[in-house]
């Protein structure tokens, strides 16, 4: 149970929780290592040559080296076929010494990203891409890991003492990576969870109900401190070019009881889950029990 102070003026500060998640991995790394002697193990695998995705595969495997777990990575160049890829990753799925894998987003336009996804064994879908992985955080059933972003964001709700039973969370955004996994995930936790989206009529008046708001909408500062109903808890999922988040922090952060800045709220939360879900993985496979 992660629970502690983190707050700052009324900012909810995610890299405290994010170190603490890292210690946390790397010690249980250690335990899987020693009751096993198997060092846990993450394939990573991206196609093409989009830079963006390039730095963010580089600090997934940074994240890697920090908690102790062995990283395999694979390029592989952007004339990749569905087939070539579907075929990499049901071997990686059939590797017992891999225990996740981490196709990263976006592929090139040739390739069945689904397809692609769908290859990977959802006990090995550490970053909670497939229909499996969904299907059963939806159901709120065990044996799947989350979406990275949603459980980073869930994780900062526990730590900062946010209590959602019963109370209205909006979520602007419907992303199967982010605003739908979130819903399913605050809904799991007894919260009242509306889900908004580019069709949505009157957003500020459904905000102004929220007693809870993540915004994952992609567009920067959209959310407004005049939509906020007053206390109001803000989660800000967004990151935009020059480190500016979904909400319009300045105008937020008078209205909002707790929000959390971009950078430094819910950003740094996402690897840190991806290497607790890794580890995670290979105690499953491998049998470690808690
Ligand atoms: P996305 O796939 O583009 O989805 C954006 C969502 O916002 C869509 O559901 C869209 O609605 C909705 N939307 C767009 N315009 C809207 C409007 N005017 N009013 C209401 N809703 C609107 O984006 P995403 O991948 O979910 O990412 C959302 C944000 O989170 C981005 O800023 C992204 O950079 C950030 N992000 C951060 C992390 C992290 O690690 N911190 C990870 C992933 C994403 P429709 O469905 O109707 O189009």
């Amino acid at each position: 149970m992660l629970r502690m102070s983190i707050t700052h003026d009324n900012k909810i500060l995610g890299k405290p929780v994010a170190n603490i998640i890292m210690q946390q991995t790397l010690a249980h790394v250690q335990k899987i290592k020693s009751q096993t002697g198997v060092t846990p193990c993450l394939a990573t695998v991206l196609v093409g040559e989009d830079p963006a995705s390039h730095t963010y595969i580089r600090m997934k495997l940074n994240r890697c080296e920090q908690a102790g777990i062995t990283s395999r990575h694979i390029k592989l160049d952007d004339k990749t076929t569905t087939q070539q890829l579907v075929t990499l990753i049901t071997e990686l799925g059939n590797d017992p010494t891999v225990n996740g894998i981490l196709l990263q987003h976006p592929v090139p336009s040739q390739v069945d990203e689904r397809a692609a996804f769908e290859a990977i064994p959802v006990c090995k879908d550490v970053d909670g891409v497939t229909y499996g992985s969904f299907s059963r955080m939806w159901f709120n059933e065990p044996g799947c890991f989350p979406s990275c972003t949603p459980q980073g964001i869930m994780l900062l709700l526990q730590a900062a003492g946010v209590q959602l039973k019963g109370k209205h969370a909006v979520v602007i955004g419907r992303s199967p990576i982010l605003g739908k996994p979130v819903a399913g995930l605050l809904l799991a936790k007894h919260a009242t969870v509306t889900i908004c989206h580019s069709r949505t009529e009157d957003l500020p008046s459904i905000v102004k109900l929220a007693d809870i708001v993540v915004a994952a909408v992609g567009i920067p500062e959209f959310v407004q401190g005049d939509w906020l109903k007053s206390g109001a808890v803000v989660m800000d999922a967004g990151y935009n070019p020059g480190n500016v988040g979904d909400v319009h922090f300045e105008s937020a952060q008078k209205v909002a009881s707790l929000i959390t800045p971009v950078p430094g709220g819910v950003g740094p939360m996402t690897l840190a889950i991806l290497m607790q879900q890794t580890a995670l993985a290979a105690a499953q496979q491998l049998g470690v029990t808690e």
